[in-house]
């Protein structure tokens, strides 16, 4: 059975960035993702080269950052002074803030530097402009119950 829209599709792959840095590794785990395709469950540049691959089949992938998690923004990146920061908030160079937006939204920012009265955050996604190069490995494609359509996710 051949990849498409609204299958199910079981596969191990393995994420590195151009750096030479490896991400993430479903052979280690030797448990694989299992995703629905067509429902945005993994990224697009991911799932519009699985169309078509069968079970058993490889493919060293790689995605550019406009298909991925898109590409950075440096007006992202802001000075904000501690002041405006809640006291028990725990300031840490690399540490990770989430915020919550009036919608309700979290996002989440990454401290770049921090001085004694200022935080500079960047609310990039930490892999917003990397081009992402995965090599993975069809294991099985089924077709998805009606369930899992309606959800838009595998049970
Ligand atoms: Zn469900």
């Amino acid at each position: 059975m051949q990849i498409n829209q609204n299958k199910v599709v079981s596969m191990h792959y393995r994420l590195t960035l151009d750096s030479g840095e490896m991400l993430d590794s479903s052979f280690d785990r030797q448990e694989p993702l299992i995703f629905l395709v067509g429902h945005r469950n993994v990224i697009p540049g991911l799932e519009n080269e699985l169309i078509g691959m069968e079970s058993g089949d490889e493919k060293s992938i790689r995605v550019a950052p406009e298909q991925g998690y898109g590409v950075r923004n440096e007006k992202l990146v802001q000075s904000v002074s501690t002041e405006r920061l809640p006291d028990d908030m725990e300031l840490e160079e690399g540490k990770a803030l989430r915020f919550q937006e009036q919608d309700g939204q979290i996002i989440e920012a990454f401290i770049t530097s921090l001085s004694d009265d200022e935080v500079t955050l960047d609310l990039n996604h930490p892999l917003a402009g990397e081009h992402l190069n995965f090599d993975i490995q069809v294991v099985d494609v089924r077709d998805a119950s009606a369930e899992e359509l309606e959800h838009g996710h595998v049970h």
